[in-house]
């Protein structure tokens, strides 16, 4: 399967999750996972026109999209990996979303750097929804007394919420979780599902699914 084609099964099926669900196919953006994936690869989706990709590593989405993403305008790049605040200068400048916000330190020094860039990148905050010991994410509860923080402390720009599930769990119990927190907290955007989960994540309200081998194959 080439990517193209992967990519129009994909489109395929991101809008008959969407019709059945009654929602409009438009409200479901595909971010194309390119870590780890060949060059010509990226340059398949390209051609058949994606435009938005996720990268899960600061550098290594540096040495790829910095000679590319001039080359293309419409091009959005999002942060879907852990954020270390020592690379929070260089994913400012990259990057158009930060999905992983996931503490306070990090909040603060996104701020700091999107004020001395004079950029602002909008945010969702990355919610640890099987409370997992070694996952990143802050804790459900947390997530009214944090988002206060981002908005009024930090003057950030949070427009949803992320979350990776449990493997051993069934996801769909955590997409309608943050499902409901989102509704709780106001917030419209909802980073949810993979390649082998999205179709079940669009009924319950994803509005970024993060598609990496479904488009182009095992990673290497
Ligand atoms: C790698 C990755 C994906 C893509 O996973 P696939 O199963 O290959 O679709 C999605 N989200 C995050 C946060 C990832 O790190």
């Amino acid at each position: 399967m080439t990517v193209r084609k992967n990519l129009e099964s994909i489109r395929q099926n991101i809008e008959k999750a969407a019709r059945q669900s009654g929602r409009q196919p438009e409200t479901v953006k595909l971010v194309a996972v390119s870590k780890t994936q060949p060059e010509e690869k990226i340059h398949e989706a390209l051609d058949a026109g994606q435009r938005l990709f996720g990268e899960n590593r600061v550098q290594e989405a540096q040495a790829r999209w910095a000679g590319i993403k001039p080359l293309y305008p419409d091009l959005k790049l999002h942060l879907i990996g852990p954020l270390q605040t020592n690379k929070v200068k260089d994913a400012v400048e990259l990057f158009d979303m930060i999905e992983t916000l996931d503490r306070e330190k990090l909040a603060v020094e996104l701020s700091k750097e999107m004020k001395k860039q004079d950029r602002t990148i909008p945010c969702l905050i990355q919610v640890n929804t099987g409370g997992e010991e070694q996952k990143a994410g802050i804790a459900p509860e947390s997530l009214p007394a944090f988002l206060n923080f981002c908005r009024n402390d930090c003057a950030l720009d949070i427009r949803g919420l992320m979350c990776i599930p449990p493997v051993d769990d069934s996801p769909a119990l955590h997409f309608a979780f943050l499902k409901k927190l989102a509704d709780e907290n106001g917030l419209r955007e909802l980073s949810m599902g993979m390649s082998a989960d999205y179709e079940k994540a669009i009924p319950l309200g994803a509005t970024y699914i993060r598609i990496g081998t479904a488009l182009f194959g095992q990673r290497q």
